[in-house]
């Protein structure tokens, strides 16, 4: 599954700069997928992009955004369950189209 910022987030951004996907764009700000830059997820507080986030798969054993959010507003996706072969599968898509 990918993880998603809850309605705790206070938009620190500290998260942003952990992702090895560049999957964590700011409230408001759109994101680049590839070479497209598409519009933003969430106009309210920081954000991840499901399509970018591998939970840290192919890079980390471990999601690196969760520990470094302080009020705890960044949690796994129940909506978003993916395997660990389907999410290093989303990794190598990105390393073929950018991130
Ligand atoms: Fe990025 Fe990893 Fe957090 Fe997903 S779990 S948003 S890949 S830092």
């Amino acid at each position: 599954m990918s993880v998603v910022i809850t309605d705790e987030c206070i938009s620190c951004n500290a998260c942003e700069a952990e992702c090895p996907n560049n999957a964590i764009y700011g409230a408001g700000v759109s994101y680049i997928y590839g070479t497209e830059e598409k519009a933003a997820l969430n106009e309210e507080h920081t954000y991840i992009v499901p399509d970018k986030c591998t939970e840290c798969v192919g890079f980390h054993d471990e999601p690196q955004c969760i520990p470094s959010c302080p009020t705890e507003a960044i949690i796994a996706d129940p909506e978003r369950v993916e395997t660990k072969e389907q999410l290093m599968a989303k990794k190598e898509t990105l390393d073929k189209v950018g991130r």
